[in-house]
Protein backbone atom coordinates (compact mmCIF):
# COMPACT_ATOMS: atom_id res chain seq x y z
CA UNK A 1 0.00 0.00 0.00
CA UNK A 2 1.10 3.54 -1.05
CA UNK A 3 0.80 6.19 1.70
CA UNK A 4 0.92 9.50 -0.23
CA UNK A 5 2.97 8.59 -2.77
CA UNK A 6 5.53 8.78 -0.16
CA UNK A 7 6.66 5.31 1.20
CA UNK A 8 5.39 2.01 0.13
CA UNK A 9 4.89 0.39 3.94
CA UNK A 10 5.31 -3.66 4.47
CA UNK A 11 2.37 -6.26 4.75
CA UNK A 12 0.67 -5.93 8.19
CA UNK A 13 -1.58 -8.22 9.34
CA UNK A 14 -4.05 -6.77 12.22
CA UNK A 15 -5.63 -9.12 14.93
CA UNK A 16 -7.69 -7.52 17.15
CA UNK A 17 -10.21 -9.45 19.59
CA UNK A 18 -11.06 -10.23 23.13
CA UNK A 19 -9.32 -12.36 25.81
CA UNK A 20 -10.18 -15.94 25.20
CA UNK A 21 -10.96 -16.21 21.24
CA UNK A 22 -7.71 -17.45 20.18
CA UNK A 23 -5.95 -14.24 18.90
CA UNK A 24 -2.19 -15.45 19.79
CA UNK A 25 -2.94 -18.75 18.52
CA UNK A 26 -4.35 -18.26 15.05
CA UNK A 27 -1.65 -14.98 14.86
CA UNK A 28 1.57 -17.49 15.76
CA UNK A 29 0.10 -19.45 12.63
CA UNK A 30 -0.48 -17.04 10.23
CA UNK A 31 2.85 -15.66 11.27
CA UNK A 32 4.52 -19.25 10.61
CA UNK A 33 2.83 -20.08 7.56
CA UNK A 34 3.24 -16.93 6.19
CA UNK A 35 7.13 -16.34 7.02
CA UNK A 36 6.29 -12.81 8.92
CA UNK A 37 7.29 -11.54 11.86
CA UNK A 38 5.04 -12.08 14.87
CA UNK A 39 4.41 -8.97 17.00
CA UNK A 40 2.72 -9.67 20.12
CA UNK A 41 1.95 -6.63 21.93
CA UNK A 42 0.75 -8.33 24.81
CA UNK A 43 4.56 -8.89 25.54
CA UNK A 44 5.31 -5.64 25.75
CA UNK A 45 2.67 -4.61 28.16
CA UNK A 46 4.86 -7.93 30.19
CA UNK A 47 7.84 -6.77 29.93
CA UNK A 48 7.09 -3.02 30.65
CA UNK A 49 5.67 -5.02 34.22
CA UNK A 50 8.20 -6.95 34.61
CA UNK A 51 11.07 -3.84 33.98
CA UNK A 52 8.94 -1.35 36.38
CA UNK A 53 9.43 -4.33 39.33
CA UNK A 54 12.77 -4.68 38.25
CA UNK A 55 13.26 -0.63 38.65
CA UNK A 56 11.28 -0.73 41.93
CA UNK A 57 8.96 1.16 40.14
CA UNK A 58 4.92 0.73 40.90
CA UNK A 59 2.31 -0.95 38.91
CA UNK A 60 0.16 2.09 39.94
CA UNK A 61 1.95 5.03 39.29
CA UNK A 62 0.89 5.85 34.98
CA UNK A 63 3.71 9.12 35.16
CA UNK A 64 6.87 7.06 36.35
CA UNK A 65 5.44 4.31 34.10
CA UNK A 66 5.20 6.04 31.32
CA UNK A 67 8.42 7.67 31.79
CA UNK A 68 9.94 4.26 31.72
CA UNK A 69 8.35 2.88 28.58
CA UNK A 70 9.87 5.74 26.76
CA UNK A 71 13.06 3.89 27.54
CA UNK A 72 11.99 0.39 27.38
CA UNK A 73 14.86 -1.42 26.20
CA UNK A 74 12.49 -4.64 24.79
CA UNK A 75 13.83 -6.62 21.32
CA UNK A 76 11.83 -9.74 19.63
CA UNK A 77 13.85 -12.33 18.61
CA UNK A 78 14.40 -13.01 14.66
CA UNK A 79 15.20 -16.14 13.19
CA UNK A 80 16.81 -18.53 14.88
CA UNK A 81 16.08 -15.94 18.18
CA UNK A 82 12.28 -16.40 17.12
CA UNK A 83 9.40 -16.29 19.67
CA UNK A 84 12.36 -14.93 22.14
CA UNK A 85 11.65 -11.72 24.17
CA UNK A 86 14.56 -9.84 25.44
CA UNK A 87 14.84 -6.77 27.83
CA UNK A 88 18.28 -5.44 27.00
CA UNK A 89 21.01 -8.27 27.94
CA UNK A 90 18.01 -10.29 29.87
CA UNK A 91 15.97 -13.40 27.97
CA UNK A 92 12.40 -12.92 29.44
CA UNK A 93 10.66 -14.67 27.61
CA UNK A 94 9.29 -17.20 30.45
CA UNK A 95 9.44 -14.54 32.87
CA UNK A 96 6.93 -12.37 31.75
CA UNK A 97 4.21 -15.14 31.43
CA UNK A 98 4.32 -15.40 35.39
CA UNK A 99 1.18 -14.72 37.06
CA UNK A 100 2.12 -11.82 38.69
CA UNK A 101 3.73 -10.53 35.48
CA UNK A 102 0.70 -11.32 34.16
CA UNK A 103 -1.33 -9.10 36.76
CA UNK A 104 1.21 -6.47 36.38
CA UNK A 105 1.04 -6.30 32.79
CA UNK A 106 -2.73 -5.54 32.93
CA UNK A 107 -2.38 -3.04 35.77
CA UNK A 108 -0.12 -1.40 33.78
CA UNK A 109 -1.83 -0.93 30.98
CA UNK A 110 -4.39 0.75 32.35
CA UNK A 111 -2.39 3.80 32.08
CA UNK A 112 -3.32 6.21 29.62
CA UNK A 113 0.60 7.35 30.21
CA UNK A 114 1.84 4.19 29.27
CA UNK A 115 -0.51 3.19 26.24
CA UNK A 116 0.13 6.78 24.66
CA UNK A 117 3.78 5.81 25.57
CA UNK A 118 3.96 2.45 23.89
CA UNK A 119 2.08 3.54 20.72
CA UNK A 120 5.09 4.65 18.65
CA UNK A 121 7.07 1.62 19.50
CA UNK A 122 4.64 -0.60 18.35
CA UNK A 123 3.98 1.51 15.18
CA UNK A 124 7.99 0.91 14.60
CA UNK A 125 7.90 -2.62 15.51
CA UNK A 126 5.12 -2.60 12.97
CA UNK A 127 6.84 -0.71 10.13
CA UNK A 128 10.16 -2.89 10.44
CA UNK A 129 9.14 -5.80 8.21
CA UNK A 130 5.71 -7.96 6.87
CA UNK A 131 4.24 -8.86 10.07
CA UNK A 132 1.53 -10.17 11.99
CA UNK A 133 0.09 -7.87 15.30
CA UNK A 134 -1.65 -9.24 16.91
CA UNK A 135 -3.49 -7.57 20.78
CA UNK A 136 -6.60 -5.74 21.87
CA UNK A 137 -6.74 -2.56 20.09
CA UNK A 138 -4.43 -3.28 17.31
CA UNK A 139 -6.73 -2.85 14.20
CA UNK A 140 -8.44 -0.12 15.83
CA UNK A 141 -5.90 2.15 17.81
CA UNK A 142 -1.97 0.94 16.89
CA UNK A 143 -2.82 0.27 13.30
CA UNK A 144 -6.23 1.84 11.80
CA UNK A 145 -4.75 1.81 8.18
CA UNK A 146 -3.20 -1.66 8.32
CA UNK A 147 -4.60 -3.03 4.64
CA UNK A 148 -6.05 -6.53 6.09
CA UNK A 149 -7.71 -6.15 9.76
CA UNK A 150 -9.25 -9.47 11.51
CA UNK A 151 -11.53 -9.20 14.44
CA UNK A 152 -11.00 -12.24 15.99
CA UNK A 153 -13.85 -13.68 18.31
CA UNK A 154 -15.72 -16.53 19.69
CA UNK A 155 -18.38 -18.00 21.87
CA UNK A 156 -18.41 -16.97 25.40
CA UNK A 157 -18.68 -20.76 26.57
CA UNK A 158 -15.37 -21.70 24.71
CA UNK A 159 -13.73 -18.03 25.50
CA UNK A 160 -14.18 -18.64 29.40
CA UNK A 161 -12.84 -22.42 28.52
CA UNK A 162 -9.73 -21.34 26.60
CA UNK A 163 -9.27 -18.72 29.48
CA UNK A 164 -9.32 -20.98 32.49
CA UNK A 165 -6.92 -23.70 30.68
CA UNK A 166 -4.83 -20.77 29.90
CA UNK A 167 -4.54 -20.16 33.46
CA UNK A 168 -3.89 -22.97 34.63
CA UNK A 169 -1.81 -23.80 32.44
CA UNK A 170 0.53 -20.94 34.03
CA UNK A 171 0.08 -22.52 37.21
CA UNK A 172 -3.47 -20.25 38.47
CA UNK A 173 -5.75 -22.96 40.18
CA UNK A 174 -9.28 -21.91 38.33
CA UNK A 175 -11.53 -23.29 40.94
CA UNK A 176 -15.48 -23.73 40.70
CA UNK A 177 -17.53 -24.61 37.43
CA UNK A 178 -17.39 -21.74 34.25
CA UNK A 179 -20.52 -20.42 34.36
CA UNK A 180 -20.98 -18.11 31.44
CA UNK A 181 -24.52 -15.47 31.68
CA UNK A 182 -25.13 -13.60 28.57
CA UNK A 183 -26.05 -10.03 28.64
CA UNK A 184 -28.91 -8.88 26.15
O1 LIG B 1 -2.25 -10.66 25.47
P1 LIG B 1 -1.55 -10.73 26.79
O2 LIG B 1 -2.26 -11.50 27.83
O3 LIG B 1 -0.12 -11.14 26.68
O4 LIG B 1 -1.51 -9.21 27.30
C1 LIG B 1 -1.08 -8.88 28.60
C2 LIG B 1 -1.82 -7.63 29.06
O5 LIG B 1 -1.38 -6.50 28.31
C3 LIG B 1 -3.33 -7.71 28.87
O6 LIG B 1 -3.94 -8.18 30.02
C4 LIG B 1 -3.71 -6.27 28.60
O7 LIG B 1 -3.99 -5.63 29.81
C5 LIG B 1 -2.46 -5.64 28.02
N1 LIG B 1 -2.52 -5.41 26.57
C6 LIG B 1 -3.08 -4.23 26.13
N2 LIG B 1 -3.10 -3.95 24.80
C7 LIG B 1 -2.58 -4.81 23.90
C8 LIG B 1 -2.01 -6.03 24.34
C9 LIG B 1 -2.00 -6.29 25.68
O8 LIG B 1 -3.56 -3.44 26.94
N3 LIG B 1 -2.57 -4.50 22.61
Amino acid sequence: RNHGGAKVIHPVIAIDGPAGAGKSTVARELARRLGFFLLDTGAIYRSLALFAQQNGISWADGAKLGTLAETLPIRFGRGSEDGAVFLGEQVVTTAIRSPEVSLGASQVSAHPEVRAMLLGLQRQLARSGPCVVEGRDIGTVVLPDAPLKIFLTASPEVRAQRRQKELEARGVKVTGKVRVFHRP
